[in-house]
């Protein structure tokens, strides 16, 4: 393995996890009530991510929207009839489906909402990295930016990166990776590929501990351990089964175990509870005794999608995703070769609940 040491990446701190106003359950009804009214009144539909706020996800699915990983949010974008998409989650998601529907107004309840992924791996950056490897495929996790994507041979998901990185190996293809470092680590001892790592990290999954998971699976013996390969190769090591994060919630509803220690986004535990509301679900623990987390298992970027962002969004229409058009002419192509791939070997959709 080979991790990138040069250019620097920028470090990255996540922000404080958004705290928003508690409401009681009639507010909260009266408040879906009217943003179920905004979606009709504007022919839009909700395309929310695993690790958003239960509510979130209960209200897309309501409404007739999706909640899914990121590869079927872009798919859906692109078989949904609505006019208007209202992407609940982070700002490359957005991207991604404004990317595939250029027709279509795309809208996302904060563009604030980014990615430490993302944010490690400024397209200049990259742009220039690549230009000293010219023998080598650029293929590129989803969690970049449009101007990375267009720098990319291929666009990958957690959900599809094995098989294609596969393909790629077995076209005899050297392959320059980016950004996240523990997922193209996995990736590479999965594959044996030959792969240059971009050295990024999601500051969510970065923080899970493996010799606190050693502690905690000693507690619980009977338990499954669900690892996301965002995780550090120590976590990994001990996982059961280690999967995209549909492929995790599927796992809780068709393996034969009660107990599950999961190593993602605590979001995920929504669709879990409603796939498998008998099994026991046990965070990973994201820090040893004495040591302190900053995002602990909770994505605080995924945090800034909240019912009443998303009300927010839908009265204003201000936070609206848009791509340059000679960005996005060439960000369409390695999007749509792995919708392609993916069509092709049947690869994906979502957890059904
Ligand atoms: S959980 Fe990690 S990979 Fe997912 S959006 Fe947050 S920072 Fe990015």
């Amino acid at each position: 393995m080979t991790i990138l040491s040069a250019p620097p990446v920028p470090t990255i701190k996540p922000p404080p996890h958004p705290q928003w106003p508690s409401l009681s359950e009639g507010e909260k009804e009266a408040l879906k009530a009217r943003i179920q009214a905004h979606l009709q009144a504007l022919d839009a539909v909700l395309v929310a991510h695993y690790y958003t706020d239960g509510e979130l996800q209960a209200l897309a699915e309501e409404t007739g929207g999706i909640v899914a990983d990121s590869l079927e949010m872009a798919r859906f974008g692109t078989e949904s009839d609505a006019s208007l998409l209202v992407v609940c989650g982070v700002r490359f998601m957005g991207e991604t489906a404004k990317i595939l529907n250029p027709e279509k107004r795309v809208l996302m309840p904060n563009l604030d909402a980014t990615c430490s992924l993302d944010e490690s791996c400024p397209a200049g950056l990259f742009s220039q990295f690549c230009d000293q490897y010219p023998d080598h495929k650029v293929v590129v996790y989803a969690n970049t930016s449009a101007a990375v994507k267009a720098r990319a041979d291929w666009v990958v998901t957690s959900s599809i990166a094995l098989p294609i990185v596969e393909y790629l190996r077995d076209q005899g293809e050297k392959i320059l990776w980016a950004p996240d470092k523990h997922l193209g680590h996995y990736i590479e001892r999965m594959t044996g590929a030959e792969m240059l790592l971009w050295p990024g990290a999601c500051v969510v999954h970065e923080e899970f501990k493996g010799f606190a998971l050693e502690r905690l699976r000693r507690l619980h013996p009977d338990a499954a351990v669900l690892v996301h390969p965002e995780s550090p190769k120590e976590v990994i090591d001990q996982a059961d089964v280690v999967g995209s994060t549909t492929q995790l919630i599927k796992a809780v509803a068709e393996l034969p175990q009660r107990k599950f220690i999961v190593a993602t986004d605590e979001g995920i535990f929504w669709k879990m509870r409603q796939l498998a509301p008998d099994k026991t679900l046990i965070a990973a623990p994201t820090a040893g005794e004495g040591a302190t987390c900053e995002s602990c298992a909770n994505c605080p970027w995924m945090g800034m999608n909240a019912l009443q962002s998303l009300e927010q969004v839908l009265i204003r229409q201000d936070q609206e995703v848009q791509i340059p058009p000679e960005i996005r002419e060439k960000a369409v192509v390695p999007i749509q070769r792995m919708l392609d791939f993916a069509r092709a070997r049947g690869i994906g959709r979502p957890a059904k609940g």
